[in-house]
């Protein structure tokens, strides 16, 4: 039967889940409030090239990969020397001795024994476990892997998902089949999209009826599902949230539950900005040392891209720490690694990474939401049900759709 549905929010969860539903045959409208799609992928201009300064990399033969091919648009090499994408500088004494990195690669062996019992689990729907009890790094501490934990850190902190210390371990393994194969030297390439990440966005969302600037105010779930918007009422058989849990909040008929549930989460402030400079590191840097709660507001990755004069990091911050003291502590970091640095092109703050902090995870947050899927003809897409990354939620959103309908 072809459905009526709408979408709320045009980032990757709501774009992907939107095509899905297209190619499957139903009529879909796509709700979004902002007057762009791409949601946390947005570009800007630096030079003659874009800095991303919200989503850059995109793992090979993934989900996105799949769908960038598919609208033409071509990928770029992240990594441009002959370093892999691993952590450097501060780790390079492991990779320097033959010993050390032989005892590296032996627990990277164990952790994905863990990691592979952990998604048998996970898949299964088994309620809240150890992982969801304890953080990253007592987890690591609990397997004897303690080892690993600078470089799993630099993988965690770099990409904005919290300190090992406060991070439930059950979110680093969801998240691990993306570091999981430039770990195991299963492959060390990972991509980036030509023409800045929003553009494959704009490509998708061409192929879809999206109204630009139509914020959804409130939503009735039910048969059938009335969506108010900023420009009056319509009426849908089905309704797939795709829009952050805070936003979620406030246009949801929620439950008790549901509420109680998305005043649990939790964000991170994370930062990225683009700066000109001389003398700048090359490529993709992790710097673990500095992706400690103490350091924080200190860059934890570098990037810049081939031939580009400019450079972009990204940090955690405390949600109290100014912009103008973040930038300053980047650029004083930036300044000790020898950069010889110039204007400011842009600093983008981020509200980063929703999760169940440990008390929920602990108490079956995670999977207590997965419960929510088809309430009243409601579906839920996006970062608290996937996993705060583009590919994640593409992932999910696909997957759940052709689930469902
Ligand atoms: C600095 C940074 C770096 C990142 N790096 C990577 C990376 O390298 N690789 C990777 O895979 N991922 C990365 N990510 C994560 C990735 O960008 C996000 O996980 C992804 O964008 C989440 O997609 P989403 O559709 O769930 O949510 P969002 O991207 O947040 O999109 C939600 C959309 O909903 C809209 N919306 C909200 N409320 C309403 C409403 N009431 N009505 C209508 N519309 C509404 C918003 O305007 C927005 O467009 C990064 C993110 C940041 C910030």
């Amino acid at each position: 039967m072809r459905l009526r549905v709408a979408v709320v929010g045009a980032g990757p969860a709501g774009l992907s889940a939107a095509l899905t539903l297209q190619d499957i045959g139903h009529d879909v409208v796509v709700y979004e409030k902002r007057p762009r799609v791409g949601g946390k992928c947005f570009s800007v201009p630096a030079h003659s090239m874009r800095a991303d300064m919200g989503a850059i990399a995109v793992a090979p033969c993934s989900k996105v990969a799949g769908l960038a091919a598919r609208m033409g648009r071509p990928l770029i090499e992240f990594n441009h020397d002959d370093h892999p994408s691993l952590a450097r500088l501060d780790l390079e004494p492991v990779f320097r001795n033959s010993w050390e990195l032989a005892r590296v690669a032996v627990d990277l062996l164990r952790f994905e024994h863990h990691y592979r019992d952990w998604r048998r689990r996970d898949v299964r729907g088994e309620g809240a476990q150890l992982e969801d009890r304890v953080s990253l790094l007592e987890y690591l501490e609990m397997k004897k892997l303690s080892r690993l934990s600078p470089i799993l850190r630099a993988f965690l902190s770099g990409y904005g998902y919290g300190f090992p210390e406060t991070t439930p371990a059950s979110y680093f393994l969801a998240y691990y089949d993306v570091p999981r194969p430039i770990l195991l030297r299963i492959q060390k390439r990972c991509f980036t999209i030509d023409g800045g990440y929003d553009a494959l966005w704009r490509d998708v969302a061409a192929r879809l009826n999206v109204r630009l600037s139509s914020s959804v105010v409130s939503i009735i779930r039910g048969d059938p599902c009335i969506v108010e918007t900023d420009l009056g009422t319509e009426k849908f058989d089905k309704i797939i949230f795709a829009c952050p849990p805070d936003e979620l909040k406030m246009c949801l008929d929620s439950s008790g539950e549901e509420r109680d549930l998305l005043d649990r989460v939790n964000f991170v402030s994370y930062h990225s900005l683009a700066f000109e400079g001389r003398g700048l590191l090359g490529c993709c840097v992790h710097l673990p040392d500095w992706c400690r709660p103490e350091q924080a507001g200190r860059p934890m990755l570098w990037y810049r891209p081939r031939d580009a004069d400019f450079c972009q990091t990204w940090s955690i911050a405390p949600p109290e720490m100014t912009k103008q003291t973040v930038e300053r502590c980047i650029r004083d970091s930036a300044t000790e690694l020898g950069a010889d640095i110039g204007v400011t092109i842009s600093h983008r703050a981020w509200r980063y990474f929703p999760h169940f902090p440990l008390e929920a995870s602990a108490a079956g947050a995670r999977q207590q939401v997965r419960s929510w899927q088809g309430r009243r003809n409601g579906f839920f897409v996006g970062e608290i049900f996937s996993f705060a990354s583009a590919e994640h939620v593409v992932g999910h959103a696909q997957a759940l759709m052709h689930e469902f309908f």
